[in-house]
């Protein structure tokens, strides 16, 4: 009988790390990076706040008007199944500030936003009052500190607003400016290097010959880093020599905080990128017990975060939202929000699985009638078949110690809208 190699078609093969395991290692070995930038608010959506926003204002400013119509102190309110007449004495417009003091028996016509006269703390809308001339009549339905917005009632002086590691929101800019704060002070971006190996791979620039395939790795992974906080190192397509790969790891390293390489880490004839980094003496090549994407390879070249993803496609994607994602959320500081929500849903389908790795098959999530979610997986499941995570909406996460899931069983799905 001949003598065969633990692969990764066995059920139990014993050099495989749990996938939690592997997570744990890479996030235990990072860092948040500490330099910060100082930019204008207009260029800060999704930049991660460098530190903790402290109110130096009241939002709003003065205590003020929340609608159009007449300020009026509460003691002049009709009671029960009263009505009243009150002269109109002045008008305050938003804006303006009105010193006098309001007389007994008199109201001020005030508009929405104007700080609230002296004394006064109660507006009635114009469309519950009569107006005859210079007076206006009211009913009893009104109750005292009504249609009154208090000054620090959004934000109080001295509150902390944002906290440091936040990832910058419409809404966030708005308060920031609501704030008086024209620039505030960020994380730097994030410098990230990419590159491709293999000798087949091919640029769209060109036109592979029989055997070669276009590079798409690099282009899933430039879409999956297009974004305002990370700065992408463009390596291209590296040839299969130990030398090419080393030269261009070894010159990115001096910029880049995070180095990328898909392809290369298996163990084909032509696995370069193991041999390459090998001697740099920090870095692990690890058979994660996942599917897809078991080869991985983790560590350091010089001061910069290597990361040898897996050459097939999906699996470059599922291995760069499960390691890299959560590595590049930690090196900027982001702390306030989970990457991308993990929610019940019931397979419309059996799922084949031994126990012993977790699987990632690609799902298509939807809503049953009833209002549950649910979920069918896209059909063949290759690694190389990217269509498979084009049609996809969610990865459906089957846990390492889980057998078959047979259908109407809940699974845990990670929604893309998440992480894409
Ligand atoms: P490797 O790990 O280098 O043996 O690659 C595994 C598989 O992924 C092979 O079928 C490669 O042709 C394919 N592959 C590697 N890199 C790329 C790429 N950049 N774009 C598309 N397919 C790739
Ligand atoms: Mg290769």
């Amino acid at each position: 009988m001949i003598k065969t190699q633990a692969n990764c078609s066995d059920d139990n093969e014993s050099d495989l790390i749990h996938f939690e395991l592997a997570k744990k290692m890479i996030l235990d070995n990072i860092s948040a990076i500490q330099d910060q930038q100082q930019i204008p608010i207009e260029k800060a959506k999704a930049r991660c706040l460098a530190e903790a926003i402290i109110s130096p204002i009241n939002v709003p400013a003065h205590t003020n008007s929340a609608v159009d119509g007449y300020a009026l102190h509460s003691r002049d309110l009709p009671t029960e199944n009263e009505e009243c007449t009150l002269t109109v004495q002045a008008t305050v417009l938003a804006g303006q500030f009105l010193s006098t003091e309001c007389l007994p028996k008199h109201c001020i016509r005030i508009m929405t936003g104007a700080p609230m006269p002296n004394g006064l703390d109660t507006v009635i809308m114009q469309e519950h009052c009569q107006r005859e001339a210079n007076t206006i009549q009211i009913d009893a339905r009104h109750k005292a500190g009504q249609n009154v917005r208090l000054a620090g009632e959004d934000i109080s002086q001295g509150a902390t607003v944002l906290a440091a590691g936040k990832k910058l929101t419409p809404p966030d800019i708005g308060l920031l400016a609501s704030l008086g704060m024209p620039e505030i002070k960020v994380k730097r971006k994030l410098r990230i290097a990419i590159s491709s190996t293999g000798d087949e791979i091919y640029s769209l620039a060109q036109t592979p010959p029989a055997g070669g395939l276009y590079d798409s790795n690099r282009y899933s992974l430039l879409a999956a880093l297009d974004r305002a906080d990370i700065e992408i190192i463009n390596l291209g397509i590296i040839r299969d020599q130990e030398s090419d790969l080393l030269t261009s790891f070894n010159n990115a390293a001096d910029y880049a905080d995070i180095i990328i390489s898909t392809g290369g880490v298996s163990v084909g004839e032509a696995d370069f990128t193991k041999a390459a980094l090998q001697s740099s003496g920090q870095i692990n090549f690890w058979k994660v017990a996942i599917k897809p994407g078991r080869p991985v390879a983790f560590g350091k070249v010089k001061q910069s975060t290597f990361f040898g993803l897996p050459g097939n496609p999906v699996a470059v994607l599922l291995t760069f939202y499960q390691f890299v994602l959560p590595a590049i959320e930690k090196m900027l500081g982001i702390t306030d929000q989970p990457i991308a929500p993990i929610i019940k849903a019931r397979s419309l389908e059996t799922l084949r699985k031994k126990p012993g790795r977790t699987e990632f098959p690609r799902g298509i999530v939807s809503q049953a009638k009833n209002g549950e979610w649910q979920v069918k997986t896209t059909g063949k499941q290759g690694s190389g078949i990217l269509s498979s995570m084009s049609t996809a909406n969610a990865f459906i996460i089957l846990e390492h110690d889980r057998s078959t899931v047979e259908k109407g069983e809940w699974v845990d799905v990670q929604v893309f809208s998440g992480l894409f």
